[in-house]
């Protein structure tokens, strides 16, 4: 039982934050889930945690390697016999998150940020394509950022990644909502996962690893007081993401496609 009821989903970059807190919602309401990531540690504990195989199996997949791509729908397909969700989530900042002036871009960053952030997801779509046009449905989710559509709050290339994703989104969901596919993005903010909390650490200027229970304080405050624009206490967290990816999955959601859906709290349009 549950609102996503004999689906099968493979989820990127699902060893840690988002993907991880959508990997667990996702099982609680009824899917199977492939765990895809290149954290082989993290990953299986993941898995583990989520029911073992049958509920959450993991599988290596570097999303800037089509041929782990293609693996892991024709893995789903194997196991399941069919792909339902597809959420092209693993995503990167880059080398640094205060990416300096434009005139000092680092251009192999740049690309390499372009190869997971965009490339990644364009393969994922291509390669989930292939899975769920033949059987006339589907739905591919794609994590994109606040940071896509107001260019300024991010390192160049993330930011730009991330307006690409967009573009991506509404260009595949265009083709294929003819041919029975949902193609929508998810656009979350500020959220304290493993990178938000890297990013933030730069941003204050405290070593990115090591911290003492001081740096973890001032860490907190940023992401519940500083990033937070709800009142009444509401603080964003990657379950809130995985309940808008939840519902995108949904049938509930099955006339929704091209979409970019904030979960900002408002950050987008204030
Ligand atoms: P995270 O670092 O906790 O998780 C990202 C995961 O992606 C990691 O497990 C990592 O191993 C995996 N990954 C990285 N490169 C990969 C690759 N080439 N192939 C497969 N997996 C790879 O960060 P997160 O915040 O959960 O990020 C998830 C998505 O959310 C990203 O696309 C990110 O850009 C986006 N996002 C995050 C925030 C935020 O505030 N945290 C805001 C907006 C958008």
């Amino acid at each position: 039982s549950g609102r996503l009821a004999g689906k099968v989903a493979i989820i990127t970059g699902a060893a840690s934050g988002i993907g991880k807190a959508t990997a667990a919602e996702f099982v609680k309401n009824g899917a199977k889930v492939i765990i895809a990531d290149l954290q082989d540690d993290l990953g299986h504990a993941v898995a583990a945690e989520l029911g073992g195989p049958d509920m959450a199996f993991y599988a290596r997949c570097d999303v800037t390697n089509e041929a782990q791509v293609a693996a892991a729908v024709d893995l789903a397909v194997a196991r399941h016999g069919h792909l339902d969700v597809m959420f092209n989530n693993a995503g990167i900042i880059g080398g640094t998150y205060m990416g300096g002036p434009i005139e000092s871009m680092d251009m192999a960053d740049f690309d390499r940020v372009m190869a997971v952030n965009l490339r990644g997801v364009a393969t994922g779509i291509k390669h989930a394509a292939r899975a769920m046009v033949p059987r006339s449905q589907g739905c591919i989710l794609c994590t994109a950022s606040t940071a896509g559509v107001l260019g300024g709050s991010a390192p160049h290339a993330y930011s730009v990644s991330k307006t690409a994703v967009v573009g991506m989104v509404r260009s595949a969901a265009a083709e294929l909502a003819a041919r029975g596919v949902r193609v929508n993005a998810i656009s979350p903010y500020g959220i304290a996962t493993s990178m938000g909390t890297r990013a933030v650490r730069e941003m204050l200027g405290l070593p990115l690893v090591g911290a003492g229970a001081g740096d973890e304080e001032a860490v907190r405050r940023v992401f519940e007081e500083d990033f937070n624009e709800m009142g009444g206490g509401v603080v964003l967290r990657a379950e809130d993401v995985a309940r808008a990816a939840v519902f995108l999955a949904s049938d509930d959601a099955r006339y929704i496609t091209g979409h970019n859906l904030m979960v900002d709290g408002g950050f987008s349009v204030g």
